[in-house]
């Protein structure tokens, strides 16, 4: 999938951000990851605005925010979701759990997972 084409529709993350993630999918993990996303953010999360497709519908990928915010301690793990269809992100789910560990992993050797 290739989105860095799309222009609107960036309402968490730019696209080339989004891009990054989907290249780094680890495909072997991707489906389990993506099914325990779903099952603990179903409820929360929202069918497409524009369209109405439901959330579980959406692309879902993990995505961890850029350095800089790391640096500054507002850095999030998280699932985002977007609809193809209408190239729009739906939804940012925070991982508290992901975030918890990242913000540690970060603090012993300044790297992302
Ligand atoms: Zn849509």
């Amino acid at each position: 999938m290739n989105v860095t084409r799309w222009k609107a529709g960036a309402v968490f993350f730019p696209w080339a951000h989004v891009q990054r993630a989907i290249d780094g999918v680890d495909s072997t993990v991707y489906r389990a990851a993506v099914r325990y996303a779903q099952d603990q953010f179903q409820s929360q999360a929202r069918p497409c605005p524009q369209c109405g497709r439901s959330a579980i519908d959406l692309s879902w990928f993990s995505v961890t925010d850029p350095e800089p915010a790391w640096d500054q301690g507002t850095g999030r793990v998280g699932f985002l979701t977007f609809c193809e269809r209408c190239r729009l992100q739906v939804d940012f789910l925070v991982d508290p759990e992901l975030t918890e560990l990242q913000t540690a992993q970060w603090r012993t050797d300044r790297t992302l997972a």
